[in-house]
């Protein structure tokens, strides 16, 4: 994907290293302050909605509250790992799209039963 900028590889590396400094570093903040999220203050829940709960249940080992408060929380480091692999994380076409579909799809479905439930 960065490849239609027409950058070096080692630039796409130190760009996506830069990126993935920046997440982790906002993570850990987030695990430790906590980041509000502007959608839920107005309201209406976000798909990230209770990531943040999900993953300090996580690293305890409450996989229960980690489900609960985002079920999707183990996808996280799948998508990074999408990503850096340049969305081709499989050698075939088809098994990226299905596995990127089947992440969207399990986000929604988590999204509609956190309203539901
Ligand atoms: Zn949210």
């Amino acid at each position: 994907m960065l490849n239609r900028l027409k950058i070096s590889k080692t630039e796409q590396i130190l760009f996506k290293g830069a990126v993935t400094a920046a997440v982790l570093l906002a993570g850990i903040f987030a695990l430790f302050y906590g980041i509000p999220c502007p959608f839920a203050k107005m309201g209406v829940p976000c798909f990230g909605c209770g990531m943040t709960h999900a993953f300090r249940a996580a690293l305890s080992l409450d996989f229960s509250a980690a489900f609960r408060a985002n079920g999707m929380f183990w996808s996280v480091p799948l998508l990074w790992a999408y990503w850096v692999a340049d969305f081709r994380l499989f050698s075939k076409k088809a098994v990226n799209d299905g596995f990127f579909a089947a992440i969207v799809v399990g986000y929604v479905v988590d999204y509609c039963l956190r309203i539901i439930l």
